[in-house]
């Protein structure tokens, strides 16, 4: 093969214990804790919905370090989100739910960062969520841990502080749609492939964070994710 241009390197995330997990896509769920979902104006039993980010939008935040992210541009209200992100190791078509944790590599804590003020403008227009969503290191991701350490995460904590006060406080087992029926929809409408991530949503709690802030956020068996806005 001769590329005309250096071909990017993969995007990784750190694994938990060494190593590098190469990022394929990164696909995310909307509105998939029932609180949230009343935050922002909806019932809560709506079916599961997706929307993607660029693989390299990953921050990825190696174990005991503080993840630097950017302030980006065009926004005055970057707002957080904490979420579990499931690594896909085997991918497929068609995935039952009932099948759905064998195709799972591991689980890492990650925050789907948003430009609200852009994505709700986009919202109003009814154009795609790309400029909220899917900007530069959008997408910060602490060190993945392998399912077989962690065992399937069906319930434990979720939580985010803000430069040490609580702001989201949830359960994984308030997930409207589970991550095994997460994975079984998304399977429907895309071909999973190895390396792909999937942000499966956020519990009540959003805000916005400023320069100086540090967000840390925590899942049960999965340890914490520091990231600082600059
Ligand atoms: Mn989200």
């Amino acid at each position: 093969m001769s590329y005309v241009l250096p071909p990017p390197a993969p995007a990784t995330v750190p694994v938990a214990g060494g190593g590098e997990f190469p990022v394929h896509r990164i696909y995310c769920v909307g509105r998939n804790y029932a609180d949230h979902a009343v935050e922002m104006g909806f019932s809560g039993r709506e079916p599961p919905f997706f929307f993607m980010k660029p693989a390299d939008a990953v921050l990825p935040v190696a174990e005991g370090q503080t993840g630097q992210m950017a302030y980006p541009p065009l926004t005055a209200n970057l707002h957080h989100e904490i979420e579990l992100v499931v690594a896909i190791g085997r991918g497929g078509a068609g995935i039952k739910a009932a099948d759905a944790a064998g195709h799972i590599w591991g689980y890492a804590v990650g925050l789907d960062m948003t430009r609200r003020d852009l994505q709700n403008e986009m919202k109003k227009q009814g154009r795609p969520w790309s400029i909220g969503k899917g900007f530069d290191q959008s997408a910060p991701i602490g060190p993945l841990v392998p399912i077989q350490r962690s065992g399937e995460l069906l319930e434990g904590a979720i939580t985010l502080t803000v430069n040490g006060a609580v702001k989201q406080k949830g359960d994984l087992a308030e997930l409207i749609w589970s991550v095994n029926e997460t994975i079984e929809q998304l399977s429907a409408a895309w071909t999973l492939q190895p390396g792909d991530l999937i942000f499966t949503g956020t519990p009540s709690g959003v805000g916005a964070v400023v320069r100086g802030d540090v967000m840390e956020g925590a899942i049960a068996g999965l340890g914490s994710l520091e990231v600082a806005v600059r």
